[in-house]
């Protein structure tokens, strides 16, 4: 599958639920409205799509939300999607959590062929972690990283940087990333959706951090990739991996390889723009057959965009897209 500016679409995101066990605050607001089931495709229907994304080329998929592993039943899609994993089909099948079912699902995960997980956790201070997740506890998301780590999978942590909130405890995370064999990712916050509060209070750049960072560590140049827009640099003194995804302060649309799906069945070509195709309507027509189906998804890439245009500041209080992280995933 190529888009019209000549990239090949290989990786496909799929929110599998806009549901979520917690409500952190630059993600949700506190009293989000979820959808009604009938909207929401069941297992099977996201199974058809991604084996439909498959056969047109797509190598990597990542299961993400609202929280992937609370949806009811989610481990048999894990274990069909998983049995597609080999030559000709997937070549890796991974997931972003929050961590907290992680001590029930570990082995699982691993059993059905998943090998590398990201796990999305802020700060290593149990105050200020109920303080960023509304209600959440660090102990559970603690202990499912090292239920992950005891059954065979690589875990990588994802800390979004809050200005004022997280943005000193970045040397302590590096050092604990280091020992236990973690990499470790900061993002930088983007405008998605209402959130009951000011993102310019909350926004950090990445440029800044990295200049901190370097401060107390020696950061290698690395060319290492997941297929995702993170850069990545060796911490020398940790041998771990660092890297930072800034789609604020450097736009890193011109080597995107993904598209996203979300639990609705809507196909967004890009995460900061609004134009989606539904493929919901034709997955529940009878009439369309799965090579319609690929039709149309390839009438969808045809339409990517070339990149979004994220802004945060003082004159931009909106949201660029309205709909929030947990509807597109993460
Ligand atoms: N619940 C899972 C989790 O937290 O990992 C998966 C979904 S969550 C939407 C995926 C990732 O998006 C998380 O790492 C989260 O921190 C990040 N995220 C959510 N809202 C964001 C925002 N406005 N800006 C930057 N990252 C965001
Ligand atoms: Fe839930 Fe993940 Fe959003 Fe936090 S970032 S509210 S854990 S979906």
């Amino acid at each position: 599958m190529l888009d019209p500016f000549g990239r090949r679409i290989s990786y496909l995101r799929v929110s599998v639920t806009d549901r979520c066990d917690l409500r952190c605050v630059y993600c949700m607001a506190e009293d989000m409205t979820f959808l009604p089931k009938a909207q929401v495709l069941d297992l099977e229907e996201l199974e058809r799509l991604c084996a439909a994304f498959i056969s047109l080329g797509v190598e990597k998929i990542r299961l993400t939300g609202g929280e992937p592993l609370v949806r009811k039943n989610v481990m048999s899609l894990i274990r069909n999607l998983g049995g597609r994993i080999g030559p000709g089909g997937l070549e890796e099948l991974t997931i972003t959590t929050n961590g907290t079912q992680l001590t029930k699902m570990a082995g699982d995960l691993y059993a059905s062929g998943v090998r590398r997980l990201n796990v999305s956790m802020d700060t290593l201070d149990p105050v200020v972690f109920k303080d960023i997740t509304r209600w959440g506890k660090l102990e559970p998301t603690l202990d499912g990283i090292f239920a992950a780590k005891a059954a065979g999978l690589a875990v990588k942590i994802n800390a979004v940087a809050l200005k004022g909130v997280n943005e000193h405890e970045y040397d302590r995370m590096i050092a604990w990333c280091g020992e236990h064999g973690f990499d470790l990712t900061l993002i930088e916050t983007m405008p998605m959706g209402e959130i009951s509060g000011d993102r310019t209070d909350q926004y950090l750049p990445l440029s800044l951090v990295r200049s901190r960072i370097r401060q107390n560590w020696t950061l290698e140049e690395s060319d290492y990739r997941t297929g995702g827009p993170a850069r990545y640099f060796r911490v020398k003194e940790t041998g771990g991996r660092i890297g930072f995804i800034t789609p604020m302060t450097h736009n890193f649309c011109e080597s995107c390889n993904r598209v996203r799906l979300t639990c609705t069945g809507t196909l967004y070509m890009c995460l900061g723009q609004d134009d989606a195709a539904d493929l919901r309507a034709p997955l529940r027509d009878p009439g369309v057959s799965d090579d319609d189906l690929k039709e149309i998804i390839l009438n969808a890439i045809a339409r990517k965009p070339k990149g979004h245009d994220f802004v945060i500041d003082r004159r931009h209080k909106r949201p660029a897209v309205a709909r929030h992280m947990s509807v597109t995933g993460g």
